[in-house]
């Protein structure tokens, strides 16, 4: 999905559609679906709306695999590129919006799609929050099993003042 700058028409443009990416850091098990809205304002392109990813992630506790659909929320502008070899500053309108370059008369979507899912996707996700996670002595996973491990082990720390107490 490629977008021809100067023929955005002044009351904008609505792109719609599915794009398979491939990212380096995150698996996608379906195309991105993206609606998304494309205006001109002056040479600043401002492109807002949403994109849909179901990911495949790891959970951080317990290692397993799981599936997720990340909806993205997207505000960018884009400011032609030739602006940075100005000594201009950027007045950034509210915090909320990200910004981006583009250089010639294309913006490539893709890439857009493909940086917002990243910046979206958390880096540290959980199955679930009420994920137990494995057992880091034996290895057992805790939502589905359960070990003994805490019972019999004491920290050594612990023992230690035990063998005080003790005498
Ligand atoms: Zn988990
Ligand atoms: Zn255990």
């Amino acid at each position: 999905m490629k977008v021809v700058i100067s023929e955005i028409p002044d009351e904008g443009l609505d792109l719609e559609g599915e794009e398979s990416l491939e990212l380096d850091v995150i698996k996608l098990i379906s195309p991105v679906t993206a609606r998304l809205r494309v205006e001109k304002v002056g040479q600043e392109v401002i492109i807002r709306g949403d994109l849909t990813a179901h990911v495949e992630l790891q959970c951080g506790r317990c290692l397993k695999d799981f599936r997720r659909e990340v909806l993205v929320p997207v505000d960018v502008v884009y400011h032609p590129a030739e602006e940075l070899r100005g000594e201009e500053r950027y007045e950034l309108k509210g915090e909320e919006l990200d910004m981006g370059f583009y250089a010639g008369d294309e913006l490539d979507i893709q890439e857009l799609m493909k940086e917002q899912v990243i910046l979206n996707t958390p880096m540290k996700p959980l199955c679930s929050e009420a994920c137990k996670g494995i057992c880091l002595r034996c290895g057992t996973d805790l939502n589905t099993d359960s070990c003994s491990c805490s019972e019999k082990y004491i920290d050594p720390r612990l023992e230690v003042l035990k063998k005080l107490l003790d005498k």
